[in-house]
């Protein structure tokens, strides 16, 4: 039996029929570039995630870097982020000529770690992003009371946390702002690359929203030099669609999470994710953490089942923030799960067969002693 990591095919015959004639909406309005079908879907996005404004913009790297132009931050300033991220986070920094600092993640929840933010922060520090990573979000009543203290603003990192509650909040709208991917892979995942910024802060959704389109309030009047990231209107078609569907498939990732917690909690030698009492988690990322990580993988593949790793590299260990200086050892909760993570495919279209086939397997590696 073959158990893809991700299967967008399965996930698209579901929704067929709504996709193609939303699509094909599109194309009889020639609505290409934002437009009347992003309009809607921002619209739709904002009363999902609670706030009062959504922006589509052209993926998750760019919501993060234009929310950060939007509040000004720039040369000279410093932002505190997680090594264990997806390096967009950090890129978005850099991109406003900012500088990245880290802190390491908490052990349980492998999200910031609240209890390391005020040693590191100086007068150039501006800002914080906590990564809501995996689908779980990070603690945020203890990073919002900081920041509130040190009149730093906080981006909340949601990419991976699409309808995620933290104390029955939705990611995104706790912070000053929230940022989001569509990467097609995502919890609510587009047809092409797009992301969406969210804030109950109508300056800064207007700044975004000027920001995304070449700093232009009305077309050719340009007040600000801005960029063009706006979202497409196949996105923002197919978005709406799969917008109505995305609690039906988080509810689904989470008896997923359950099934592999009821048969996996038993073997030694694995470790499986922990849901914070104060999380409501959405699982994008199923890791379970193991010292036999690259012989599992294997094993796994032989019977086809595909598994990924989420990331190999921690971003302060990367080459292309060697430059930061910091060193192995620097950060060791997010250096341990780099060697030990495995993340197991979870989507609401995987089969109890296929579930059935993963924990056997899973079993089989783990008892058959040659491990
Ligand atoms: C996917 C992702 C991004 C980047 O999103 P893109 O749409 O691929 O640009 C940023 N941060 C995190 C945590 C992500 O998982």
């Amino acid at each position: 039996m073959r158990v893809p990591f991700l299967d967008l095919k399965a996930q698209y015959l579901s929704i067929k029929e709504d996709v193609d004639s939303a699509l094909q909406q599109v194309l009889d309005r020639t609505a290409f570039a934002g437009g009347p079908f992003v309009k809607q879907f921002e619209e739709e996005f904002a009363r999902f995630c609670g706030c009062e404004h959504a922006i589509g913009v052209s993926s998750g790297t760019a919501a993060l870097w234009l929310a950060m132009l939007g509040l000004g931050i720039g040369p000279g300033d410093e932002v505190i982020t997680v090594p264990n991220t997806f390096i967009a986070t950090v890129e978005a920094i850099s991109f406003c000529g900012a500088t990245p600092v880290f802190v390491d993640a908490e052990q349980e929840t492998l999200t910031m770690n609240p209890h390391l933010l005020e040693a590191v922060i100086t007068p150039r520090t501006k800002a914080i992003i906590p990564v809501h990573l995996f689908g779980q979000m990070a603690d945020m009543d203890p990073i919002m009371e900081i920041a509130r203290k040190h009149g730093l603003y906080v981006i909340e990192d949601a990419s991976q946390a699409h309808g995620a509650e933290y104390r029955g909040k939705k990611a995104g709208s706790i912070g000053d702002v929230g940022c989001f991917s569509f990467y097609p892979g995502k919890n609510l995942g587009a047809y092409g690359e797009a992301g969406a910024v969210v804030t109950n802060n109508p300056e800064l959704a207007q700044k975004v929203r000027m920001l995304r389109d070449h700093g232009q309030p009305r077309k050719y009047h340009h007040d600000l030099i801005g960029w063009n990231a706006r979202m497409d209107g196949f996105q923002g078609a197919v978005l709406s669609v799969k917008l109505k569907h995305l609690e039906r498939w988080n509810e689904a990732r989470r008896n997923v999470a359950r099934f592999y917690e009821e048969a996996l909690g038993k073997i030694a030698g694995i470790t499986l994710p922990h849901e914070a009492e104060y999380a409501r988690h959405v699982y994008h990322i199923y890791a379970i953490r193991t010292n036999k990580r690259d012989d599992l993988i294997s094993f796994l593949a032989k019977k086809e089942i595909f598994c990924g790793i989420h990331y190999p590299i921690p971003v302060h260990l990367t080459k292309a923030y060697q430059f930061l200086g910091y060193q192995k050892g620097s950060f060791p909760v997010t250096e341990a799960c780099a060697e030990e993570f495995v993340s197991l495919p979870i989507y609401a279209e995987l089969t109890p067969q296929q579930l059935e086939y993963v924990v056997k397997s899973i079993a089989e590696f783990f008892n058959s002693g040659k491990n």
